[in-house]
């Protein structure tokens, strides 16, 4: 927490600056469609559940993503464990209950 005018000031400079990033990187992704979809997988969830416009599901398996672009990384963080389904690419958090034994929380 800024506990002087001058880092008050300097934290007000730097999220502005933050905006201003923020909006020319929208500005340069403006043709490409939304970001995806994150969802949670569900209890050994292994397929897409997504529905398209006709209650379809779409039913792609969901892989492991670990090169995932700057983009998503500000979405889901550097170094998630995060997977993708092959067809409509919606993203897919792991399921919160199945997380492996060696995973510590770093909040
Ligand atoms: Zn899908």
């Amino acid at each position: 927490m800024p506990d002087s005018p001058e880092a008050a000031a300097g934290q007000v400079a730097a999220s502005s600056q933050a905006n201003a990033a923020a909006a020319s990187a929208a500005a340069a992704v403006a043709e490409t469609p939304a970001p995806p979809k994150v969802k949670i997988r569900k209890h050994k969830q292994r397929a897409c559940d997504e529905r398209d416009v006709k209650g379809k599901v779409c039913a792609g398996h969901l892989k492991r993503w670990y090169d995932y672009p700057k983009e998503i990384e500000r979405m889901v963080g550097a170094g998630a464990e995060i997977y993708r389904c092959e067809f409509c690419k919606t993203l897919y958090r792991p399921d919160p209950e199945q997380l492996p034994k060696s995973f510590t929380l770093n909040y």
